[in-house]
């Protein structure tokens, strides 16, 4: 390779206040396997001409595939999707190992971080802090700010409420201590009831969050998936996307195509209520992204047109 210097991202930030249309981003993840290796390289390929304004790389639980998001992020940059961001969590790392690592990201040419707290790895019920680390994603935003001030940062949240909440009031002064740390954009856990968002983003704007609050949307692939990760996360499933991907029966292609016309008709009304853009997780697949160009067609056909 090369020695050269590389060129520095645009700040997401900037993106989103010079924004002429509502962004549109993509989440992909490490794959475990040579197969989901080479579903997630037939996806960068497949994707790239929907041009989404910027793509993530998720971290792995407990670090374990810290090595294979850098990469995977070095993959994307290769391909000009635009700024990536990667994801970076306070997992299994001292303090001084992650000023090491924001030293990579920075160097990389990185500037947009997505900032956790992160869960615990495989086989371990709780979150532990590491030896001279940190134990929640303010604290990291604050020492990812303090090491590198041109760092852009984005951060969690939680419609419904995370599992480990200590009630509405408690998770609205700790997500506005996260902002006051130095966070640029917040984005949200995957809901699949719009109304869990509207309802979020009034209680932001009542407690003086005023950064972007980007919906996360994730299609749901079969009712075995999406019941898992609800139950993870804590989302709600609502009766009726259960009632329509359990009538697909063993139908796979039936269910994922119910579940990402539910999503699609989340973006329609999303995009409709004027939301800053829109988190796709797409599960490193091609199909699930679809949903969002099916939103947009659907809008310009009906003459609607969305703003800013
Ligand atoms: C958009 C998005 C991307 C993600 N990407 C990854 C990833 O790449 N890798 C990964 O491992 N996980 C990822 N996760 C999952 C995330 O790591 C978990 O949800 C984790 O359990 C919490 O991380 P956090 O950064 O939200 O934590 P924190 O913001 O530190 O805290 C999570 C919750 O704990 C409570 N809490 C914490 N501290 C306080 C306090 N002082 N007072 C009151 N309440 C408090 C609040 O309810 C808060 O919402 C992602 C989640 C989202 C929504």
């Amino acid at each position: 390779m090369k020695n050269e210097t590389p060129s520095a991202d645009p700040s997401i930030s900037d993106l989103l206040k010079n924004r002429t249309h509502p962004l549109l981003s993509y989440e992909f993840f490490p794959p475990k396997s040579e197969k989901g290796m080479n579903a997630l390289q037939e996806a960068i390929e497949g994707l790239l001409t929907t041009s989404p304004d910027f793509v993530t790389v998720t971290y792995g639980a407990g670090g374990s595939t810290r090595n294979l998001t850098f990469e995977i992020a070095a993959l994307l940059r290769r391909f000009q999707y635009g700024p990536v961001m990667p994801h970076l969590t306070c997992v299994g790392n001292s303090s001084e190992e992650l000023n090491h690592i924001a030293d990579q990201i920075h160097a990389g040419g990185y500037r947009n971080i997505m900032t956790l707290r992160g869960d615990p790895p495989q086989g371990q019920e709780h979150f532990e802090t590491a030896e001279g680390g940190l134990d929640c994603a303010r604290d990291l935003a604050l020492l990812l700010k303090a090491r590198h001030q041109d760092f852009c940062l984005g951060i969690a949240a939680y419609p419904e409420g995370h599992p480990e909440s200590r009630g509405e009031a408690a998770d609205m002064d700790y997500l506005k201590s996260k902002v006051d740390a130095g966070a640029s954009f917040i984005t949200t856990q995957l809901f699949l009831e719009n109304h869990h968002y509207y309802r979020f983003v009034e209680r932001c704007e009542k407690a003086g969050i005023d950064i972007p609050i980007l919906p996360g949307i994730m299609p749901a692939l079969s009712l075995a998936q999406i019941k898992r990760i609800t139950t993870m996360c804590g989302s709600t499933l609502p009766n009726a996307l259960a009632e329509k991907l359990n009538a697909a029966g063993g139908d796979a292609e039936a269910a994922m195509n119910s579940g990402i016309l539910w999503c699609t008709e989340q973006i329609i009304d999303l995009l409709k209520h004027g939301v800053p853009g829109i988190h796709l997780y797409i599960l490193n697949q091609i199909r699930p992204a679809m949903a969002y160009q099916l939103a947009q067609t659907f809008i310009e056909m009906t003459g609607k047109g969305v703003q800013p």
